[in-house]
């Protein structure tokens, strides 16, 4: 079985991607990356912007669940108490383990779940591995250090084959 690594579709931030957006599709969990796709990694808390986002997510009926592999999960345990969801942590992605884990949580299939994500290596091949469709977005704050640049380069091939944009 081959896996594709072009993303099903792509946004410019996570606040692209809209409840609606992810009703017409029938989308039921919103799996999420916290660095660079919800926040700059320096940035601790969620802004007020994040805070909307999701309560609009949660009033539409969607489940947001972070789906993290940060080594340590104080940022992501942080993170996701003020927001008020849930989270899959050292979720060893592009390994589709957390991603069912979070699936058989919120008791969706793969058809009624989309991961959202900033890198193609670990959000887009786990998403493709778990047969969830996989959002991919820029990373938030931009590419600053050499390493990000690199990335950033080395994914945009991948990105320009996507099969749509969210706008
Ligand atoms: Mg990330």
């Amino acid at each position: 079985m081959s896996i594709s690594l072009i993303p099903d579709q792509l946004c410019r931030v996570y606040g692209d991607v809209t409840a609606s957006w992810l009703q017409q599709r029938g989308i039921r969990l919103l799996l999420c990356d916290l660095d660079f796709t919800l926040a700059p990694k320096s940035i601790l808390r969620p802004d007020a912007a994040v805070f909307a986002w999701i309560e609009s997510m949660k009033a539409a009926g969607i489940t947001v669940m972070i789906l993290s592999n940060n080594r340590s999960s104080k940022r992501v345990e942080l993170f996701c108490r003020e927001l008020g969801i849930a989270y899959v942590g050292h979720a060893g992605k592009p390994a589709p383990r957390g991603y069912r884990q979070a699936m058989a949580k919120v008791g969706v299939t793969e058809r009624e779940t989309a991961m959202l994500g900033d890198k193609l290596l670990t959000d887009v091949l786990g998403a493709k591995r778990s047969g969830v469709l996989s959002l991919m977005v820029e990373p938030a704050g931009g590419p600053r250090t050499a390493w990000q640049k690199v990335l950033h380069a080395l994914q945009a091939p991948f990105k320009k084959l996507a099969k749509g944009e969210i706008r």
